[in-house]
Protein backbone atom coordinates (compact mmCIF):
# COMPACT_ATOMS: atom_id res chain seq x y z
CA UNK A 1 0.00 0.00 0.00
CA UNK A 2 1.46 3.39 -1.22
CA UNK A 3 1.62 5.86 2.39
CA UNK A 4 1.24 9.30 1.93
CA UNK A 5 4.64 11.35 2.35
CA UNK A 6 4.86 12.78 6.28
CA UNK A 7 7.06 15.81 7.54
CA UNK A 8 7.38 17.28 10.54
CA UNK A 9 9.87 19.13 12.70
CA UNK A 10 11.81 16.44 14.95
CA UNK A 11 14.24 18.54 17.45
CA UNK A 12 12.33 20.76 20.10
CA UNK A 13 10.93 23.85 19.36
CA UNK A 14 13.44 26.89 19.97
CA UNK A 15 17.20 27.78 19.70
CA UNK A 16 19.58 25.00 19.22
CA UNK A 17 22.98 23.81 17.55
CA UNK A 18 20.72 22.58 14.69
CA UNK A 19 17.26 21.68 14.01
CA UNK A 20 16.19 18.63 12.16
CA UNK A 21 13.50 17.86 10.07
CA UNK A 22 11.81 14.41 8.78
CA UNK A 23 9.95 13.34 5.84
CA UNK A 24 8.91 9.90 5.59
CA UNK A 25 6.93 8.24 3.02
CA UNK A 26 7.41 6.69 -0.93
CA UNK A 27 8.06 10.37 -1.98
CA UNK A 28 10.29 11.26 0.73
CA UNK A 29 13.49 11.44 -1.30
CA UNK A 30 11.79 13.22 -4.30
CA UNK A 31 9.98 15.76 -2.15
CA UNK A 32 13.56 16.68 -0.53
CA UNK A 33 15.20 16.59 -4.06
CA UNK A 34 12.88 19.49 -5.59
CA UNK A 35 14.17 21.73 -2.40
CA UNK A 36 17.69 20.48 -1.98
CA UNK A 37 20.18 21.87 -3.76
CA UNK A 38 23.09 18.77 -3.08
CA UNK A 39 21.99 15.17 -5.11
CA UNK A 40 21.04 13.34 -2.07
CA UNK A 41 23.08 9.74 -1.79
CA UNK A 42 21.78 6.90 0.40
CA UNK A 43 23.12 7.05 4.26
CA UNK A 44 25.33 9.63 3.46
CA UNK A 45 25.37 13.11 4.89
CA UNK A 46 25.23 15.49 2.03
CA UNK A 47 26.38 19.30 2.16
CA UNK A 48 23.78 21.83 0.01
CA UNK A 49 21.57 24.39 -0.02
CA UNK A 50 17.85 24.48 0.90
CA UNK A 51 16.16 26.28 -2.12
CA UNK A 52 12.51 27.48 -3.24
CA UNK A 53 11.67 25.80 -6.31
CA UNK A 54 9.49 28.88 -7.09
CA UNK A 55 11.54 31.91 -6.28
CA UNK A 56 14.80 30.70 -5.86
CA UNK A 57 15.18 31.94 -2.28
CA UNK A 58 18.00 30.31 -0.46
CA UNK A 59 16.19 29.31 2.81
CA UNK A 60 19.48 27.57 4.92
CA UNK A 61 22.62 25.64 3.99
CA UNK A 62 22.15 22.05 5.15
CA UNK A 63 22.97 18.29 5.18
CA UNK A 64 20.68 15.97 3.97
CA UNK A 65 20.80 12.01 4.55
CA UNK A 66 18.46 9.68 3.17
CA UNK A 67 17.23 6.00 4.51
CA UNK A 68 15.81 3.73 2.01
CA UNK A 69 12.85 1.69 3.54
CA UNK A 70 12.90 -0.77 5.27
CA UNK A 71 16.35 0.50 6.69
CA UNK A 72 14.80 3.21 8.44
CA UNK A 73 13.15 4.72 11.70
CA UNK A 74 9.43 3.91 9.87
CA UNK A 75 10.66 1.53 7.84
CA UNK A 76 9.45 3.86 4.67
CA UNK A 77 11.87 6.21 2.71
CA UNK A 78 12.92 8.91 5.21
CA UNK A 79 14.82 11.98 4.34
CA UNK A 80 16.23 13.85 7.25
CA UNK A 81 17.38 17.45 7.03
CA UNK A 82 20.03 19.16 9.43
CA UNK A 83 19.32 23.09 8.93
CA UNK A 84 20.52 25.93 11.76
CA UNK A 85 18.60 25.17 14.61
CA UNK A 86 16.70 28.47 14.23
CA UNK A 87 12.94 28.19 14.36
CA UNK A 88 12.72 30.61 11.15
CA UNK A 89 14.67 28.36 9.19
CA UNK A 90 12.94 24.93 10.43
CA UNK A 91 9.70 26.20 9.85
CA UNK A 92 10.50 27.63 6.28
CA UNK A 93 11.68 24.16 5.33
CA UNK A 94 9.21 22.34 6.67
CA UNK A 95 6.40 24.49 5.02
CA UNK A 96 8.81 23.74 1.31
CA UNK A 97 8.33 20.06 2.22
CA UNK A 98 4.57 20.37 2.42
CA UNK A 99 4.15 22.82 -0.71
CA UNK A 100 6.12 20.07 -2.56
CA UNK A 101 4.24 16.70 -1.55
CA UNK A 102 4.57 16.13 2.27
CA UNK A 103 1.99 16.60 4.43
CA UNK A 104 2.28 17.80 8.14
CA UNK A 105 2.73 14.65 9.96
CA UNK A 106 0.45 14.19 12.93
CA UNK A 107 2.13 13.72 16.49
CA UNK A 108 3.73 10.24 16.81
CA UNK A 109 3.27 9.49 12.93
CA UNK A 110 6.57 8.45 12.74
CA UNK A 111 6.64 5.76 15.21
CA UNK A 112 3.24 4.86 14.30
CA UNK A 113 4.33 3.81 11.38
CA UNK A 114 7.05 2.09 12.38
CA UNK A 115 5.14 0.27 14.46
CA UNK A 116 2.51 -0.63 11.68
CA UNK A 117 5.47 -1.80 9.43
CA UNK A 118 6.19 -3.83 11.97
CA UNK A 119 9.60 -2.05 12.96
CA UNK A 120 8.59 -1.93 16.31
CA UNK A 121 5.79 -3.72 18.31
CA UNK A 122 3.41 -1.33 20.61
CA UNK A 123 5.37 -1.63 23.67
CA UNK A 124 8.66 -0.83 21.79
CA UNK A 125 6.55 2.31 20.47
CA UNK A 126 5.43 3.47 23.44
CA UNK A 127 8.92 2.81 25.12
CA UNK A 128 10.08 5.60 22.60
CA UNK A 129 7.85 8.37 24.26
CA UNK A 130 8.98 7.29 27.50
CA UNK A 131 12.45 7.56 26.65
CA UNK A 132 12.07 10.95 25.21
CA UNK A 133 10.00 12.20 28.86
CA UNK A 134 12.57 10.02 30.93
CA UNK A 135 14.07 12.59 33.47
CA UNK A 136 16.52 10.34 35.52
CA UNK A 137 19.08 7.86 34.53
CA UNK A 138 16.88 4.80 35.90
CA UNK A 139 13.88 5.51 33.81
CA UNK A 140 15.75 6.05 31.08
CA UNK A 141 17.38 2.71 30.91
CA UNK A 142 13.85 1.20 31.39
CA UNK A 143 12.67 2.76 28.53
CA UNK A 144 15.85 1.60 26.93
CA UNK A 145 15.13 -1.65 27.31
CA UNK A 146 12.15 -1.68 27.05
CA UNK A 147 12.54 -0.31 23.30
CA UNK A 148 14.70 -2.88 22.56
CA UNK A 149 12.44 -5.12 23.62
CA UNK A 150 13.32 -6.57 26.96
CA UNK A 151 10.24 -6.54 28.19
CA UNK A 152 8.72 -7.69 24.93
CA UNK A 153 10.26 -10.61 24.97
CA UNK A 154 9.37 -11.62 28.46
CA UNK A 155 5.38 -11.15 27.32
CA UNK A 156 6.39 -13.94 23.94
CA UNK A 157 7.70 -16.14 26.53
CA UNK A 158 4.41 -16.07 29.01
CA UNK A 159 2.47 -16.64 25.51
CA UNK A 160 4.73 -19.22 24.18
CA UNK A 161 4.13 -20.89 27.57
CA UNK A 162 0.23 -20.48 26.89
CA UNK A 163 0.33 -21.54 23.51
CA UNK A 164 2.07 -24.79 24.30
CA UNK A 165 -0.89 -25.25 27.22
CA UNK A 166 -3.79 -24.44 24.67
CA UNK A 167 -1.93 -26.66 22.32
CA UNK A 168 -2.44 -29.80 24.81
CA UNK A 169 -5.73 -28.47 25.63
CA UNK A 170 -7.38 -28.47 21.75
CA UNK A 171 -5.50 -31.88 21.50
CA UNK A 172 -7.27 -33.52 24.54
CA UNK A 173 -10.63 -31.77 23.23
CA UNK A 174 -10.67 -32.46 19.55
CA UNK A 175 -9.59 -35.67 19.65
CA UNK A 176 -10.57 -37.05 23.40
CA UNK A 177 -10.02 -40.98 21.61
CA UNK A 178 -7.06 -40.67 19.99
CA UNK A 179 -3.74 -42.27 21.55
CA UNK A 180 -2.21 -38.72 23.12
CA UNK A 181 -0.83 -38.27 26.17
CA UNK A 182 -3.84 -36.94 28.24
CA UNK A 183 -3.76 -33.45 29.92
CA UNK A 184 -3.98 -34.26 33.07
CA UNK A 185 -6.06 -31.71 35.32
CA UNK A 186 -2.61 -31.77 37.11
CA UNK A 187 -0.19 -31.14 34.93
CA UNK A 188 -2.53 -28.59 33.81
CA UNK A 189 -2.88 -26.51 37.01
CA UNK A 190 1.04 -26.26 37.56
CA UNK A 191 1.25 -24.98 33.96
CA UNK A 192 -1.32 -22.29 34.66
CA UNK A 193 -0.33 -21.16 37.64
CA UNK A 194 3.70 -21.31 36.78
CA UNK A 195 2.49 -18.56 34.53
CA UNK A 196 0.44 -16.74 36.62
CA UNK A 197 2.67 -16.86 38.89
CA UNK A 198 5.61 -15.25 36.53
CA UNK A 199 2.46 -12.35 35.32
CA UNK A 200 2.64 -11.82 39.24
CA UNK A 201 5.95 -10.99 39.60
CA UNK A 202 6.38 -8.53 36.77
CA UNK A 203 2.74 -7.22 38.25
CA UNK A 204 5.05 -6.33 41.51
CA UNK A 205 7.10 -3.73 39.64
CA UNK A 206 4.10 -2.17 38.71
CA UNK A 207 4.54 0.00 41.96
CA UNK A 208 7.99 0.98 41.13
CA UNK A 209 7.13 1.69 37.33
CA UNK A 210 4.28 3.77 39.00
CA UNK A 211 6.98 6.14 40.63
CA UNK A 212 8.89 6.46 37.67
CA UNK A 213 6.60 7.27 35.66
CA UNK A 214 5.05 9.86 37.79
CA UNK A 215 7.72 10.51 40.47
CA UNK A 216 7.64 10.08 44.00
CA UNK A 217 5.72 12.66 46.04
CA UNK A 218 7.33 13.42 49.32
CA UNK A 219 6.49 16.28 51.98
CA UNK A 220 8.26 17.35 54.29
CA UNK A 221 7.44 18.05 57.83
CA UNK A 222 7.80 19.72 60.89
CA UNK A 223 7.27 22.37 63.37
CA UNK A 224 9.07 25.51 62.25
CA UNK A 225 13.20 25.51 62.86
CA UNK A 226 13.86 21.42 62.83
CA UNK A 227 15.84 21.73 59.92
CA UNK A 228 13.16 21.03 56.91
CA UNK A 229 14.42 23.64 54.87
CA UNK A 230 18.60 22.68 55.78
CA UNK A 231 17.38 19.39 54.72
CA UNK A 232 15.83 20.54 51.10
CA UNK A 233 19.07 21.84 50.32
CA UNK A 234 21.00 18.73 51.22
CA UNK A 235 18.86 16.60 49.25
CA UNK A 236 19.20 19.12 46.44
CA UNK A 237 22.90 19.87 47.23
CA UNK A 238 22.34 23.70 46.22
CA UNK A 239 21.13 26.18 48.47
CA UNK A 240 17.80 26.65 46.63
CA UNK A 241 15.54 26.88 49.85
CA UNK A 242 16.48 29.79 51.94
CA UNK A 243 17.48 28.66 55.48
CA UNK A 244 16.83 30.71 58.45
CA UNK A 245 17.35 30.91 62.40
CA UNK A 246 13.69 32.68 62.59
CA UNK A 247 10.91 30.12 62.95
CA UNK A 248 8.06 30.38 60.47
CA UNK A 249 10.10 31.77 57.86
CA UNK A 250 9.46 29.19 55.20
CA UNK A 251 6.08 30.10 54.40
CA UNK A 252 5.02 28.71 51.14
CA UNK A 253 5.28 25.71 49.26
CA UNK A 254 8.49 24.92 47.90
CA UNK A 255 8.74 22.86 45.24
CA UNK A 256 11.73 20.54 43.63
CA UNK A 257 12.15 17.97 41.31
CA UNK A 258 15.61 15.87 41.75
CA UNK A 259 16.37 12.24 41.81
CA UNK A 260 17.59 10.41 44.21
CA UNK A 261 18.87 6.57 43.72
CA UNK A 262 17.38 7.46 39.44
CA UNK A 263 14.09 7.94 41.17
CA UNK A 264 11.86 10.88 40.08
CA UNK A 265 11.12 12.88 43.44
CA UNK A 266 9.07 16.04 43.69
CA UNK A 267 9.65 17.24 47.16
CA UNK A 268 8.28 19.57 48.57
CA UNK A 269 9.34 21.75 51.94
CA UNK A 270 5.81 23.08 53.66
CA UNK A 271 5.24 25.63 56.12
CA UNK A 272 3.86 23.31 58.48
CA UNK A 273 0.45 22.87 58.86
CA UNK A 274 -0.20 24.87 62.42
CA UNK A 275 -2.85 26.89 63.02
CA UNK A 276 -2.46 30.18 63.05
CA UNK A 277 -4.33 33.79 62.28
CA UNK A 278 -2.32 35.22 60.35
CA UNK A 279 -3.42 35.36 56.45
CA UNK A 280 -0.37 34.96 54.34
CA UNK A 281 0.66 32.25 56.32
CA UNK A 282 -2.85 30.90 56.01
CA UNK A 283 -2.54 30.51 52.61
CA UNK A 284 1.37 28.56 52.81
CA UNK A 285 -0.46 26.50 55.37
CA UNK A 286 -3.61 25.68 52.78
CA UNK A 287 -1.05 24.76 50.40
CA UNK A 288 0.99 22.80 52.56
CA UNK A 289 -2.03 20.69 53.58
CA UNK A 290 -2.24 20.03 49.23
CA UNK A 291 0.77 18.87 49.52
CA UNK A 292 0.94 16.89 52.42
CA UNK A 293 -2.36 15.18 51.22
CA UNK A 294 -0.88 13.87 48.33
CA UNK A 295 2.02 12.96 49.38
CA UNK A 296 3.21 9.21 48.50
CA UNK A 297 5.92 9.55 51.53
CA UNK A 298 5.87 11.87 54.84
CA UNK A 299 9.43 12.91 55.97
CA UNK A 300 8.36 13.83 59.22
CA UNK A 301 11.33 16.15 60.86
CA UNK A 302 11.63 15.72 64.95
CA UNK A 303 14.56 17.96 66.44
CA UNK A 304 16.76 16.30 69.17
CA UNK A 305 17.26 19.41 71.10
CA UNK A 306 14.06 20.35 72.04
CA UNK A 307 11.07 18.56 73.93
CA UNK A 308 8.22 17.65 72.14
CA UNK A 309 6.01 20.48 71.46
CA UNK A 310 1.45 20.87 71.08
CA UNK A 311 2.92 21.61 66.84
CA UNK A 312 5.17 18.60 66.80
CA UNK A 313 1.80 16.34 68.37
CA UNK A 314 -0.47 18.43 66.11
CA UNK A 315 1.56 17.37 63.17
CA UNK A 316 2.49 13.96 64.20
CA UNK A 317 -1.57 13.28 64.61
CA UNK A 318 -1.78 14.15 60.85
CA UNK A 319 0.93 11.80 60.14
CA UNK A 320 -0.89 9.14 62.00
CA UNK A 321 -1.41 6.02 59.01
CA UNK A 322 0.70 7.35 56.65
CA UNK A 323 3.80 6.42 55.19
CA UNK A 324 6.64 8.15 57.18
CA UNK A 325 10.43 8.29 57.48
CA UNK A 326 11.11 10.24 60.93
CA UNK A 327 13.75 12.03 61.04
CA UNK A 328 15.25 13.04 64.64
CA UNK A 329 17.62 15.77 63.47
CA UNK A 330 20.36 17.81 65.50
CA UNK A 331 21.57 14.56 66.79
CA UNK A 332 24.71 17.36 67.04
CA UNK A 333 23.38 18.81 70.06
CA UNK A 334 22.37 17.95 73.71
CA UNK A 335 19.59 15.38 73.85
CA UNK A 336 16.31 17.15 75.29
CA UNK A 337 13.43 14.74 73.23
CA UNK A 338 11.62 12.09 74.51
CA UNK A 339 11.80 9.48 72.11
CA UNK A 340 9.56 7.09 73.20
CA UNK A 341 6.58 9.34 73.00
CA UNK A 342 7.58 9.75 69.17
CA UNK A 343 7.89 6.48 68.76
CA UNK A 344 4.66 5.19 70.26
CA UNK A 345 3.06 7.98 67.84
CA UNK A 346 4.21 6.61 65.10
CA UNK A 347 3.92 2.89 64.94
CA UNK A 348 5.11 1.46 61.25
CA UNK A 349 7.46 4.39 60.40
CA UNK A 350 11.37 3.94 59.71
CA UNK A 351 13.53 6.67 62.66
CA UNK A 352 16.78 7.72 61.09
CA UNK A 353 19.38 9.94 62.98
CA UNK A 354 20.24 12.81 61.54
CA UNK A 355 22.38 15.65 61.69
CA UNK A 356 21.87 17.55 58.35
CA UNK A 357 24.06 20.33 59.38
CA UNK A 358 27.04 18.05 59.49
CA UNK A 359 25.91 15.99 56.60
CA UNK A 360 25.68 13.20 58.62
CA UNK A 361 22.36 10.52 57.95
CA UNK A 362 21.28 12.18 54.57
CA UNK A 363 22.82 8.85 52.77
CA UNK A 364 20.78 6.54 55.47
CA UNK A 365 17.95 8.67 54.50
CA UNK A 366 18.37 8.19 50.71
CA UNK A 367 19.33 4.35 50.82
CA UNK A 368 15.76 3.88 52.89
CA UNK A 369 13.37 6.02 50.23
CA UNK A 370 15.51 4.01 47.53
CA UNK A 371 14.89 1.04 49.58
CA UNK A 372 11.36 1.53 50.04
CA UNK A 373 10.79 2.36 45.97
CA UNK A 374 12.87 -0.54 44.69
CA UNK A 375 11.87 -2.93 47.61
CA UNK A 376 10.73 -6.44 48.02
CA UNK A 377 11.17 -8.23 44.73
CA UNK A 378 12.34 -5.25 42.45
CA UNK A 379 16.18 -4.92 42.08
CA UNK A 380 17.80 -1.58 41.45
CA UNK A 381 19.61 -3.59 38.91
CA UNK A 382 16.75 -5.02 36.60
CA UNK A 383 15.54 -2.81 33.70
CA UNK A 384 12.56 -4.94 33.06
CA UNK A 385 9.91 -2.86 35.12
CA UNK A 386 6.12 -2.25 34.14
CA UNK A 387 5.80 1.53 33.74
CA UNK A 388 2.92 2.04 31.53
CA UNK A 389 -0.37 1.59 33.09
CA UNK A 390 -2.03 0.83 29.90
CA UNK A 391 0.92 -2.69 30.15
CA UNK A 392 -0.89 -3.17 34.07
CA UNK A 393 -4.37 -3.36 33.13
CA UNK A 394 -3.57 -5.74 30.77
CA UNK A 395 -1.20 -7.91 32.84
CA UNK A 396 -3.97 -7.53 35.53
CA UNK A 397 -6.68 -9.08 33.08
CA UNK A 398 -4.30 -12.06 31.94
CA UNK A 399 -3.73 -12.90 35.93
CA UNK A 400 -7.53 -12.67 36.63
CA UNK A 401 -8.26 -15.35 33.61
CA UNK A 402 -5.59 -17.59 34.20
CA UNK A 403 -6.88 -17.13 37.99
CA UNK A 404 -9.87 -17.99 36.83
CA UNK A 405 -8.79 -21.18 34.41
CA UNK A 406 -6.69 -22.68 37.81
CA UNK A 407 -10.01 -22.64 39.88
CA UNK A 408 -11.72 -24.44 37.55
CA UNK A 409 -8.77 -27.09 36.60
CA UNK A 410 -9.00 -27.23 40.68
CA UNK A 411 -12.53 -28.14 40.25
CA UNK A 412 -12.27 -30.74 37.35
CA UNK A 413 -14.55 -28.30 35.04
CA UNK A 414 -14.73 -28.97 31.63
CA UNK A 415 -11.49 -28.41 29.45
CA UNK A 416 -13.51 -26.45 27.12
CA UNK A 417 -14.50 -23.96 29.47
CA UNK A 418 -10.80 -23.62 30.94
CA UNK A 419 -9.71 -22.97 27.33
CA UNK A 420 -11.69 -19.93 26.91
CA UNK A 421 -10.38 -18.72 29.82
CA UNK A 422 -6.52 -19.23 28.54
CA UNK A 423 -7.44 -18.04 25.31
CA UNK A 424 -8.75 -14.58 27.14
CA UNK A 425 -5.08 -14.75 29.32
CA UNK A 426 -3.04 -15.24 25.62
CA UNK A 427 -5.39 -12.02 24.52
CA UNK A 428 -4.29 -9.74 26.66
CA UNK A 429 -0.78 -10.33 26.51
CA UNK A 430 -1.10 -10.04 22.82
CA UNK A 431 -2.62 -6.45 23.55
CA UNK A 432 0.36 -5.36 25.30
CA UNK A 433 2.77 -6.24 22.24
CA UNK A 434 0.01 -4.81 20.05
CA UNK A 435 -1.66 -8.30 18.21
CA UNK A 436 -4.70 -8.26 17.20
CA UNK A 437 -4.84 -4.52 18.79
CA UNK A 438 -7.63 -2.33 17.42
CA UNK A 439 -7.31 1.16 15.74
CA UNK A 440 -8.93 2.72 18.59
CA UNK A 441 -6.02 1.78 21.08
CA UNK A 442 -3.47 2.38 18.19
CA UNK A 443 -4.59 6.09 18.08
CA UNK A 444 -4.72 6.90 21.65
CA UNK A 445 -1.30 5.38 22.16
CA UNK A 446 -0.24 7.31 19.61
CA UNK A 447 -1.87 10.71 20.74
CA UNK A 448 0.09 10.96 23.49
CA UNK A 449 3.47 11.48 21.46
CA UNK A 450 5.37 14.73 20.37
CA UNK A 451 5.48 16.45 17.07
CA UNK A 452 7.98 14.87 14.94
CA UNK A 453 8.56 11.59 16.43
P1 LIG B 1 13.06 24.94 59.04
O1 LIG B 1 12.42 26.12 59.66
O2 LIG B 1 12.49 23.67 59.56
O3 LIG B 1 13.10 24.96 57.54
O4 LIG B 1 14.58 24.91 59.57
P2 LIG B 1 15.92 25.39 58.84
O5 LIG B 1 16.38 24.38 57.87
O6 LIG B 1 15.74 26.80 58.40
O7 LIG B 1 16.94 25.30 60.05
C1 LIG B 1 16.77 26.07 61.21
C2 LIG B 1 18.09 26.26 61.93
O8 LIG B 1 18.56 25.00 62.42
C3 LIG B 1 19.20 26.79 61.04
O9 LIG B 1 19.95 27.72 61.77
C4 LIG B 1 20.02 25.56 60.72
O10 LIG B 1 21.36 25.86 60.45
C5 LIG B 1 19.87 24.77 61.99
N1 LIG B 1 20.08 23.33 61.79
C6 LIG B 1 19.55 22.54 60.84
N2 LIG B 1 19.97 21.27 60.99
C7 LIG B 1 20.80 21.24 62.06
C8 LIG B 1 21.56 20.22 62.72
O11 LIG B 1 21.57 19.05 62.32
N3 LIG B 1 22.28 20.59 63.80
C9 LIG B 1 22.31 21.87 64.25
N4 LIG B 1 23.03 22.13 65.32
N5 LIG B 1 21.62 22.86 63.66
C10 LIG B 1 20.88 22.56 62.58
Amino acid sequence: MREDTIAAISTAYGEGGIGVIRVSGDEAFSVVQKIFTGKLREREMVYGHIRDPRTGETVDEVMACCFKGPKSYTAEDVCEIQCHGSVVSLKKILSLCLDNGARMAEPGEFTKRAFLNGRLDLSQAEAVIDLIRSKTDKSFEVALDQLQGGFSEKIKDLRKRLVDVLVDLTVNIDYPDEDIEEVTYDKLEKGLTGIRDDIAKLLDTADTGRVMREGLRISIIGKPNVGKSSLMNALLKESRAIVTAIPGTTRDVIEEDLSIGGIPVILTDTAGIRKTDDTIEKIGIEKSKEAFNKADLIIFIADLSRELSAEDREILEAAAGRKVICLLNKSDLERKLDEKELRNALPGATFIEASVAKDEGISELEETIKDMVYGGEVSQKSSTIVTNARHEALLKEAKQSLTDAVSMTEMGEPLELIEIDVNQAYASLGLIIGEEVGDDIINEVFRRFCLGK
